[in-house]
């Protein structure tokens, strides 16, 4: 039984993309996942759409046919979707809508469609161990005073409540996630998505051709993220010292920060066990003779083994050392107010200074927190989002960086499992030698069936189904872009963040040139059969080096923007940047907002440009910076 005409429309569509994967639980989980879109615009209009298809005439508008869709037996609804991949842009953007849509409800939750692939499900249940941080949810409308307020409590955040804590200040921290702890981490997917990431995973740029995946939740990014823990290269902060003119980043002060978090972090190579999918990368770099290397991790005590594979839906063992089971405690312990459920919606203003912090509750009542210094921590897309809403403008939004991620993917005859193992333990630096310090470096991520269903090319129900029932053979290496080009955030009418960027033809080039290197990769690695990840299938056979030149060629001239192929962020920077200069910097050097007195940033918004490598410890480190900066301000005064 459906419930409402855009349920129907959405049961008779994804019965066209699933087929036989088909499970009536998904139209339901499709419309939940949507109302967690941030742009209630977005969502509305996807949903008149949904009515609209419903709809004689909208049929004929949208479909060619004048039959309402839900009545759609599920060959007409494929066929649908197929002519809309290939149709206009209207029709391209709904296809982009709502395939992967049908293709994470089904797949990122138990049910015939996830079953089918082999994949095991959360192993076992959550530890029985106690939650050791009490955040408060407040319950009505409520007014708080301290001395520092800060919004976000993830990497930048996290280590700012702490250094700002540990100075003797009063500090109230606004997180608008949850609070999970240990306890918590159910390990299902779709639920970790929900309850664990930014909008339940629904952010994408506004073209729809690049996700933008974010945590949310107490401990931010740092409690779903794949602990590698790169230091700032010094060729990197070399280019962010020339760009911004601040003199720290040369001046060993970033250096000594950086060396810092990573201390309290634990950050180690001696845990970088690596797991099926990281030994195939490691395996192909070597038979090329190119560069490979353990990766740096945030670890204490990491099991190493199959189920770390799960830990981006929270560690279970405590092991990552992310900023709530580190910088948060400590910011507790010396006093700080931690309050979950908390969505900062605008920075007050007095006398022409930033004086507190507005919020809305997940109950819905408002929180005023009165405070001498706003710290802005949550994250690149929603920090610019939080200073808009605030009338801050000038250079506030600009220069957004998103790390494109895409992939190449092979084909195995032995089972990898690509949900697995220890989250990221092997790397490759190999391309900058030929394309420089903006080379796309190679890493890959645990990939679990509800990620693998919405990233792998819907062409067929039947073939995608193929393909993700011999996904426990697939393994990848991961293209990770630093983008030269940059985007930019606005705010909708009701507040929310857009995202605009689009791949420039300096980075298309070069990751045209990662996924070739890539498909080399695999192939050396012993894969059977290397694939992109482009709507159209492009595809080789290992064993001729033509195929993989005329495979090269073929994913070059296909192209990477505009929604050609899938791209993921993982990584937002760059959206309030650093600088000396107002005209091309939305912070000064010392962290504080060229407009507003007292309003200050710490978290990845601050990056001059993009970090090239995981930039966690970089927005630590600057994070650890604006906390001292501001500490001894606020001492003198
Ligand atoms: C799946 C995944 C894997 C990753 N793996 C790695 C890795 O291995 N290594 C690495 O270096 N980096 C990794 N990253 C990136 C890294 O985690 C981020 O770059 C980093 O966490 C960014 O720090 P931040 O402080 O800017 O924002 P975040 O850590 O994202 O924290 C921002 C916080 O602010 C909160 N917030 C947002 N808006 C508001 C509001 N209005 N009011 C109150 N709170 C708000 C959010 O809920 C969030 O908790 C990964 C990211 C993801 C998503």
């Amino acid at each position: 039984m459906t419930s409402s005409r855009p349920e129907a429309v959405l049961a008779a569509l994804a019965a066209g993309i699933l087929g036989e994967a088909y499970d009536p639980a998904v139209p339901g989980r499709m419309l939940d996942i949507l109302g967690r879109t941030a742009s209630r615009r977005d969502r509305d209009q996807l949903l008149g759409l949904l009515r609209a298809l419903d709809t004689r005439a909208g049929a004929l508008l949208l479909t060619g046919r004048p039959a309402p869709l839900s009545g759609a037996s599920a060959a007409a609804a494929e066929a649908v979707v197929q002519r809309w991949a290939k149709g206009l842009a209207p029709q391209r953007r709904l296809a982009a809508a709502l395939g992967p849509l049908a293709l994470l409800a089904a797949y990122a939750w138990p049910g015939p469609a996830r079953d089918a692939t082999g994949y095991p499900g959360p192993l076992g249940p959550a530890p029985d161990v106690p939650r050791r941080l009490a955040p408060l949810r407040p319950e009505g409308d409520q007014e708080l005073t301290c001395d520092v307020v800060v919004v976000g409590s993830g990497a930048g955040g996290g280590v700012a409540a702490a250094e700002l804590a540990r100075a003797g200040l009063d500090v109230v921290v606004l997180e608008k996630g949850g609070y999970l702890a240990e306890r918590d981490f159910s390990h299902q997917e779709g639920d970790a998505y929900r309850d664990l990431y930014l909008y339940a995973m629904t952010l994408t740029t506004d073209d729809l051709a690049c996700r933008i995946v974010a945590g949310s939740a107490l401990g931010g990014g740092t409690v779903v993220n794949y602990s590698t823990s790169f230091a700032t290269p010094p060729a990197v902060l070399a280019e962010w010292a020339a760009t911004s003119g601040v003199e720290a980043f040369v001046s060993g002060e970033v250096e000594a920060a950086l060396e810092a978090v990573a201390a309290r972090l634990g950050v180690t190579q001696d845990q970088s066990r690596p797991g099926a999918r990281d030994r195939l990368l490691e395996r192909g770099l070597a038979r090329l003779g190119w560069h490979a290397g353990p990766l740096p991790r945030n670890v204490r005590g990491c099991p190493q083994d199959a189920g770390c594979g799960w830990c981006a839906f929270g560690c279970r063992t405590g092991a990552k050392q992310s900023t709530m089971v580190t910088y948060l405690e400590e910011a507790a312990a010396a006093g700080a107010r931690l309050v979950v459920g908390a969505d900062a919606r605008r920075v007050l203003v007095a006398g022409g200074r930033a004086v507190g912090v507005e919020a809305r509750t997940a109950s819905g009542h408002r929180l005023v927190v009165r405070a001498r210094a706003v710290v802005a921590a949550a994250g690149a897309v929603e920090t610019p989002a939080l200073l808009l809403r605030s009338g801050l403008g000038g250079q506030v939004g600009h220069h957004l960086r998103l790390h494109p991620g895409t992939a190449a993917m092979g084909v195995f005859d032995e089972p990898v499992r690509w949900w697995e193992g220890t989250l990221q333990a092997r790397w490759s630096a190999q391309l900058r030698d030929r394309l420089g310090p903006y080379a796309p470096v190679f890493e890959t991520v645990p990939v679990h069936p509800g990620l693998a269903a919405a990233a792998l090319p819907w062409r067929s129900a039947a073939d995608h189904r193929a393909l993700m029932r011999r996904s426990a053979n697939l393994s990848l290496v991961g293209v990770l872009c630093r983008d030269s080009g940059a985007g930019r955030v606005r705010v909708d009418r009701d507040g929310s963040p857009r995202v605009r960027w689009r791949l420039n033809a300096a980075d298309e080039a070069r990751m045209a040139e990662g996924v070739a290197a890539a498909g080399e990769v695999l192939a050396a690695a012993g894969a059977s059969e290397v694939f992109s990840l482009h709507r159209r299938r492009l595809a080789f056979r290992p064993g001729d080096p033509a195929a993989h030149r005329a495979w090269a060629e073929a994913t070059r001239r296909a192209g990477f923007g505009g929604g050609r192929v899938t791209l993921v962020s993982y990584h937002q920077m760059g959206s309030c940047r650093i600088g000396t200069d107002p005209s091309t910097s939305a912070v000064g050097p010392d962290h504080q907002t060229h407009e507003l007195a007292g309003l200050y940033v710490a978290d990845a918004s601050l990056f001059p440009t993009a970090s090239g490598v995981n930039p966690m410890l970089s927005v630590m480190a600057l994070a650890h910076r604006a906390a001292r900066l501001l500490a001894a301000r606020l001492a003198r005064r």
